[in-house]
């Protein structure tokens, strides 16, 4: 008998993930431990407890940072609670303004003249590279960057104001991202895994934030850490009660765990022993700038002017029955012409993405496809078996 060679499968599990957008992994590689470590060096040397009146130089430093960037929008927003006031960057979203996600983290600290390098300067400075990141790219939903003040009195503070006074004023926020405390471990060198806290409305948010993280930030991983005692105690919470999809992102928020924290609330809360871990830092901030990019929709030819003209994709060329034509940014008009000049066919795609075009009556031959995107036009040449 001959012998037969069995080849034995191996299974392999795959886990399906979309594919990235070249544009938001170029923005998560902005995010850098280093430059991070500078905004919190001058964080931790000013002061920001909320009672004290002097806290001028850091919300004015926190202002031009963004005003640097070349924001429209940066302002203060008075809480009411005490002369601290939450300092506010918009980035304007192109095609739904209305909708707004908020990345937000706050800036006061427990005491006077406290350094609070990792409550929360970490958190502060993650808000302004992520601005950084993204300050350059257009979005098609707004995303306002939110530094809150008065966390630490309790209340939710800062960031209770703010979420009164948007639901009053009918704003859409649809998605918060909250970082505070996520610089920390216990030697400065565990791997980059932190925690996330999230409440039932806010699953799809934790799920998209896990996606996230997969596509765009290999290495880093997290631990659900919604059941420890301090998953409410900061400022999502107060987007919690207004029924709002909120993720709170830690270095570590198990208390029994080597990796928590214990200089939080104390003067040694300082650069180095307590801010110790670049590769934490950089995880949960590139992962905040993934989501909030995905979130916030990237529009990849704003304005008047399509960028690339391979966007838009045209198949199966030669066609025999149905031509099917796809472009990101909508289409508005749609030409067939042949070599003559003369227009055969024409669709009005009323700015849809996908269109599908019956080819089957077309003679054999050459054609030039017109499509008209935002003022311009695309072409490219068809052939009809
Ligand atoms: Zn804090």
């Amino acid at each position: 008998m001959k012998k037969t060679f069995l080849f034995i499968p191996i299974l392999l599990i795959l886990k399906i993930v979309p594919a990235q957008n070249p544009q938001i992994q170029q923005m998560v590689n902005q995010v850098n431990s280093d430059s991070m470590w500078s905004y919190m060096t001058t964080l931790s040397s000013q002061q920001r407890f909320s009672y004290e009146k002097n806290d001028t130089v850091c919300r004015h430093w926190l202002r031009s940072f963004f005003e640097r960037l070349g924001f429209d929008t940066v302002y203060y927003q008075n809480t009411v609670i005490t002369q601290m006031p939450n300092v506010i960057a918009e980035l304007r979203g192109d095609s739904a303004p209305d909708s707004i996600c908020v990345l937000g983290a706050h800036y006061d600290v427990f005491a006077y003249k406290a350094p609070g390098a990792d409550d929360n300067a970490s958190g502060t400075a993650g808000v302004l590279e992520v601005a950084r990141a993204l300050a350059s790219h257009h979005f098609r939903k707004t995303i306002r960057f939110v530094c809150f003040s008065a966390e630490e009195l309790g209340g939710g503070g800062g960031s209770h104001y703010y979420v009164q006074h948007s639901v009053n004023q009918g704003e859409n926020n649809f998605s918060m991202v909250n970082m505070d405390m996520i610089s920390h471990s216990a030697t400065g060198n565990e791997p980059p895994i932190f925690y996330v806290a999230y409440n039932t409305i806010s699953q799809t948010l934790f799920e998209r934030m896990n996606l996230a993280m997969e596509q765009y930030v290999p290495g880093a991983d997290w631990i659900d850490g919604s059941s420890y005692p301090y998953a409410s105690a900061s400022d999502h919470a107060s987007f919690w009660e207004a029924g709002i999809p909120a993720i709170f992102i830690n270095d570590c928020l198990d208390p029994n765990s080597a990796n928590f924290n214990n200089f939080f609330h104390t003067f040694s809360d300082v650069m180095g022993t307590s801010v110790n871990n670049k590769p934490l830092t950089e995880a949960c901030v590139r992962t905040a700038a993934a989501l909030i990019a995905e979130l916030a929709v990237v529009n990849s030819f704003p304005g008047s002017v399509i960028q690339n003209e391979m966007a838009l994709s045209i198949y199966p060329n030669p066609v025999q029955d149905y031509l099917y034509i796809h472009l990101e940014y909508g289409l508005s008009d749609i030409r067939l012409l042949d070599l003559f000049g003369r227009t055969v066919l024409q669709v009005d795609p009323q700015n849809s993405s996908n269109i599908t075009i019956s080819a089957e009556h077309l003679h054999p031959g050459i054609y030039f496809l017109h499509a008209l995107a935002d003022g311009r036009t695309l072409k490219r040449v068809i052939v009809k078996q």
